[in-house]
């Protein structure tokens, strides 16, 4: 495949955060429409499946047992507990893709970008914001997959993930869906245009 423009030289391993219900999810489908050449890295998680969810889309649903395995046998590029269940990002198909030149993108919580800032030092992290803690609340009633228990741990622990902001490299501020997308669209290229990902363009300018 010639190295274009979706096709870096070197890929980006990148670590999207946010509280439930900043909008992440929204933002991320609108960003895969728009940014060709990034694989969506999808986590395990012993959380039950959501209506409109599909088993190895969105999440590989396992039991704990499971869970525990891929943890013990090193499977996990980075894993923790969120919300009362565990999630993990799977090792081989994040390590295989950023091998071949391509482009990764994690959605994990505070406690796992901070294993993967230790574990790949070169990692591009952003942190979605909500415009203030009550609109959690209202975008996880009307998303209306979640018991009103759950809604209320999650807007409690939103609080937690929020204040973890300052670790990011980027933040997003997601008042507005338009102007976030385009906020986050233009980090990503800007990022995959780095010289350092683009060897092969220097390489055939440079007499
Ligand atoms: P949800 O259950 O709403 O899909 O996700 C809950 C939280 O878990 C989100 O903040 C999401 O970013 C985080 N999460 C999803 N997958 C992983 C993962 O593999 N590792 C970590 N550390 N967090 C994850």
């Amino acid at each position: 495949m010639k190295p274009g423009w979706e096709r870096p030289q070197a890929g980006a391993l990148f670590v999207v955060s946010g509280a439930s219900g900043s909008g992440k999810t929204t933002l991320l489908k609108r960003l895969f429409e728009r940014v060709a050449g990034l694989q969506f890295s999808v986590s395990a998680t012993t959380r039950s499946i959501r209506p409109g969810e599909t088993d190895g889309v969105e999440y590989q649903f396992v039991d704990v047992p499971a869970f525990q395995r891929l943890q013990d046998q090193g499977e996990l590029l980075e894993f923790a507990e969120v919300y009362g269940r565990y999630y993990g990002t799977p090792r081989k198909p994040v390590e295989r893709a950023l091998g071949l030149g391509l482009s990764v993108v994690l959605d994990i919580d505070v406690q796992g970008a901070r294993q993967v800032r230790r574990s790949h030092p070169g990692n591009v992290s952003i942190f979605i914001l909500p415009p203030g803690v009550e609109a959690i609340r209202e975008r996880l009633v009307a998303r209306g997959t979640d018991s009103p228990e759950v809604i209320a741990r999650r807007v409690r622990e939103a609080g937690e993930q929020l204040s973890a902001c300052g670790e990011y490299d980027y933040l997003v501020m997601n008042d507005d869906l338009d102007t976030a997308t385009r906020v986050i669209e233009g980090i990503f290229l800007a990022e995959l245009s780095r010289t350092a990902r683009r060897t092969h363009w220097v390489r055939a300018f440079s007499s």
